[in-house]
């Protein structure tokens, strides 16, 4: 099949480049002009495992390529996938649809014979709607139908959630997309991925309904962790406990210092939005928003308790940056909101992390940066673990703390043992577990 991809950011591209590896003709167009140019000399302009490779394989067998000229990718494509950002719309916290709609008005006039349209970022319900809408009062002659088709993936494991996907959804509101759409995913059909067919409007809910269930999954757990230093507990402990039953199950459990990230943080406040426009108001999903944002600076106040209750003219090291491992996504992430917490407190933040300092550079002022794990630690008066990378979870911490001004250790992904750490002469802090040797909470570990 003819494939033309809108929007070539890290959904576009990578499904441009699975849909390119099951044997289609994929063409990724995308406004950015350096983006596009990178590509077409193989750069990739996003860290994420494996693409590289992908990208130059499929490239190399004609079957990829690259344009900023939708004009040209559109009238040959059988199936145009949108996959331009959903951001929060500043002021409100609607999902801004402008790049949406802004594809949707240029496909009008660029498309030729019957084409499926798919809308793949993700967007409100009813938004497919509209996309119909535009296109068929700009070019009443147009033979498009409008497809909802979410994408679940996750940065860091982009191409194996692609290629190995849970489940592919899709909405449709006319039967002839059926056939096209189970044509596009044969090759994961037939790997057994179920292949959900639904109604367009059910398909836009499934994406804002996963999203904000599985970061009210996390905020739950966090808030069990925060019960835990209080009352003695360990939430590893209780995670495991409740996970192994196979109604609740042990996936998004792991307590930390929030929710981050380019998906939750914008979803769950459009949810919240469009379930308020609807006059159907999802209060847990308002919750769980409420309760993530207050943790993330929480986690700075947890980080200065720590410290004995000042941080002022203090280095803190910082291990890791981006909302999770394996991207150098650096949208929302919760190191974002901790610093700052630090830094107004006036400490000196020093930070490393494998990817994300380019991004990091341009969101947090004031920053400095260090070239590894233990340059991040010399001198610090006390280090934190905000995203756990494979690198920081074997660090020689003899090393670590012989390198710092006083060895106090903030685990905020319990990547690490109190054992462990205190053997090796660490004030050690992490998230839900007790640290004292009769088990009990220390007072840098109540709860915050
Ligand atoms: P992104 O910002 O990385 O990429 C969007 C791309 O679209 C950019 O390269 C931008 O230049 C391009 N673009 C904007 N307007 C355009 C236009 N008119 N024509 C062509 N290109 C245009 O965004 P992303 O993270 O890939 O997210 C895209 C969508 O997928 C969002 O709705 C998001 O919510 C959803 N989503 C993202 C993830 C994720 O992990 N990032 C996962 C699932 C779903």
């Amino acid at each position: 099949m003819k494939i033309a991809i809108v929007g070539s950011g890290y959904v576009g591209l990578v499904t441009g480049v699975c849909l390119s590896d099951f044997g289609h003709e994929v063409v990724c167009v995308d406004t950015d002009q350096s983006k596009i140019e990178a590509l077409e000399r193989g750069e990739i302009p996003i860290y994420e495992p494996g693409l590289a490779e992908l990208v130059k394989t499929n490239v190399a067998s004609g079957r990829l390529s690259f344009t900023t000229d939708l004009a040209q990718a559109v009238p040959v494509a059988d199936v145009v996938f949108i996959a331009v950002g959903t951001p929060s719309r500043r002021g409100d916290g609607h999902a801004d649809l402008r790049y949406v709609y802004a594809v949707a008005r240029e496909l009008a006039d660029a498309v030729s014979g019957f084409t499926v349209v798919v809308t793949k970022s993700t967007v409100p319900v009813g938004t497919g709607d509209e996309v119909a809408h535009i296109i068929a009062t700009a070019n009443p002659d147009a033979d498009v139908t409008v497809v909802s088709n979410p994408e679940f993936l996750r940065e860091g494991a982009a191409i194996e959630d692609f290629k190995r996907p849970d489940r592919i959804v899709v909405g449709i509101e006319d039967e002839r997309a059926r056939a096209v759409m189970s044509e596009v995913y044969r090759p994961l059909y037939l790997n057994k991925s179920p292949l959900m067919f639904t109604t367009r409007r059910t398909a836009e809910l499934i994406k804002y309904a996963a999203n904000a269930f599985l970061a009210m999954k996390i905020t739950f757990i966090n808030e069990i962790a925060d019960l835990c230093e209080a009352a003695g507990g360990d939430v590893q402990e209780v995670a495991r406990g409740i996970g192994l039953d196979n109604r609740i199950g042990s996936k998004f459990l792991h307590a930390g210092p929030g929710y981050g990230g380019s998906c939750f943080p914008k979803d769950t406040v459009a949810l919240v939005k469009i379930a308020q426009d609807f006059g159907s108001p999802m209060r847990l999903v308002e919750t769980t928003v409420s309760i993530n944002e207050q943790r993330k600076r929480a986690m700075s106040r947890k980080v200065i308790a720590a410290c004995g209750g000042d941080v002022r003219g203090k280095t803190i090291g910082v291990l890791g940056l981006t909302f999770k491992p394996n991207t150098d996504d650096m949208r929302e992430a919760p190191s974002i909101d901790i610093i700052q917490g630090l830094l107004d407190k006036g400490a000196r933040v020093v930070a490393y992390d494998p990817q994300g300092m380019v991004g990091a550079r341009e969101i947090i002022e004031n920053i400095e940066f260090a070239s590894n794990s233990y340059a991040v630690a010399d001198k610090a008066d006390a280090l934190v673990l905000v995203t756990e990378w494979d690198e920081f979870r074997s660090l020689d911490l003899g090393r670590v703390a012989a390198a710092m001004k006083s060895p106090v250790l903030v685990d905020l992904r319990n990547v690490y043992s109190a054992q462990e750490a205190t053997k090796h002469g660490f004030e050690y802090v992490s998230i839900g577990r007790p640290v004292g040797v009769d088990g009990k909470p220390r007072p840098g570990e109540a709860a915050v």
